[in-house]
């Protein structure tokens, strides 16, 4: 219905909002458990967003969150999801996609909001967005629950964001972490 509806978008970009994303996710790793496929998971993080609210103001920020969210959704097939993960964040569930793949569409949804003229109040602005992705696949021995998969794409980001921003990191598993390698 109209009000289940409502109920899942976000006030502000109108894109889905993170409930509907928990449990969208919920239901794809189901799916790529049953089915046997690869499912990835990417974070967005605008970059210097706090700095971009202080010099342009709280309105051009708004602005920035809206067009970034229509641009974006514009970029992924029709059966991704992107959805306003929290207050400058965004998240991509992109089923039967590998890491490899996933890196690759984060790859061009950085380009094209690095290149976008955002223009308000007859001023144009350009932002910036960092990257984290992680995956589901299969032959990684013990499938991973949904919090495991975030925190990596969450760990991931946060290395994209120590290497400079702007740019895409796909989680890698560090020797020594998960016992002994070899
Ligand atoms: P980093 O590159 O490390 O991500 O730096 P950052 O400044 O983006 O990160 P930080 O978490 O310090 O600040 C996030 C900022 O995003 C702070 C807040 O003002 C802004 N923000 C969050 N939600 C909204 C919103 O709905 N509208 C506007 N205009 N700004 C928002
Ligand atoms: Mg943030
Ligand atoms: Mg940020």
């Amino acid at each position: 219905t109209y009000l289940e509806g409502i109920a899942n978008l976000d006030g502000l970009t109108e894109i889905y909002n993170h409930r509907f994303f928990q449990e969208f996710l919920d239901k794809e790793i189901s799916r790529a458990i049953r089915r046997e496929t690869e499912l990835s998971l990417v974070l967005a993080d605008i970059d210097s967003f706090k700095k971009f609210n202080d010099f342009h103001g709280h309105q051009a920020g708004d602005y920035v969150l809206k067009e970034v969210a229509s641009l974006c959704t514009g970029l992924v097939r029709e059966y991704d999801l992107m959805a306003r993960y929290g207050g400058e964040e965004f998240v991509f569930v992109l089923p039967e996609t590998t890491q490899d793949e996933a890196v690759i569409v984060a790859e061009k949804i950085r380009a094209a909001v690095e290149q976008h003229a955002f223009v308000f109040d007859e001023d144009d602005y350009r932002v910036t967005i960092s990257f984290g992705v992680a995956s589901f696949e299969q032959d990684s021995k013990p499938l991973m629950k949904k919090s495991e998969l975030i925190e990596r794409a969450d760990k991931a980001l946060y290395s994209a964001k120590k290497k400079g921003r702007n740019r895409v990191e796909p989680f890698v598993e560090k020797s020594g972490w998960f016992g002994k390698s070899k």
